[in-house]
């Protein structure tokens, strides 16, 4: 099933136009290391994850085989030394403060951490992520780092305006040319998110199939 739910994605990322390379990141909330290993025997090697004790215990089972970590979620202070030593990307930065903990904690023998600013891109009480507004002076600030690099930005639209938020996303994304990453869309607005320059996506329940949370 799980490789069916793949090959379907892909091909559904491949019928939208675009001409940007896009990364399919598979969402492993709450699923099992058995489950990810269904997707590795499909060829998927992205995987990313919100919540550290269980990606850490997926991470130690599937070590062996060369995958690439993103950690999406909500990241508190005491989790990121954690997050340093055992991921590859972190899409939901959000404060400078986080940024200069996984800076500083980033093993030195491990590659720079790829990170992401998670822009709240609809000014959503509820959301997490910086405002637009306050974007122009935060990149600048990435530059003192020696251990991680931004590379872009992250963000979940409200639902009732995916495709407005992805066009203002992208838009964002041009006036930095250093810059080279869009990771949005998930399972409800991939296709719509690919057509208007995502790089990453991040799909979950269309892979895996629904959550149940205990
Ligand atoms: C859970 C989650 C996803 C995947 O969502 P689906 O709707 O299951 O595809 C993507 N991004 C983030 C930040 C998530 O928390």
């Amino acid at each position: 099933m799980i490789a069916q739910n793949l090959a379907k994605i892909r091909r559904r990322i491949d019928g939208v136009k675009h001409s940007q390379q896009v990364t399919l990141v598979a969402v492993g909330k709450t699923k099992s290391a058995a489950d990810l290993q269904q997707a590795i025997d499909a060829g998927q090697r992205h995987f990313g994850e919100n919540y550290l004790q269980e990606a850490l215990e997926k991470i130690e089972i599937l070590k062996n085989q060369a995958l690439v970590w993103h950690f999406i979620g909500a990241i508190q202070s005491n989790k990121t030394k954690a997050i340093a030593q055992n991921f590859d990307w972190v899409h939901s930065v959000d404060q400078l403060k986080i940024a200069q903990r996984l800076n500083h904690q980033r093993p030195l023998g491990l590659k720079k951490l790829n990170v992401l600013l998670q822009v709240n891109i609809d000014h959503e009480a509820t959301k997490s992520g910086v405002l637009v507004e306050d974007i122009e002076a935060l990149v600048p600030q990435f530059e003192q780092f020696q251990h991680i690099v931004l590379r872009g930005f992250m963000c979940i639209p409200h639902p009732n305006q995916a495709e407005q938020s992805f066009k203002a996303m992208s838009n964002i994304l041009k006036k930095y040319p250093n810059l080279d990453t869009l990771s949005m869309g998930m399972s409800a607005d991939f296709d719509l998110a690919v057509k208007n320059g995502a790089t990453f996506v991040r799909v979950g329940t269309d892979i895996f199939g629904q959550r149940v949370y205990s």
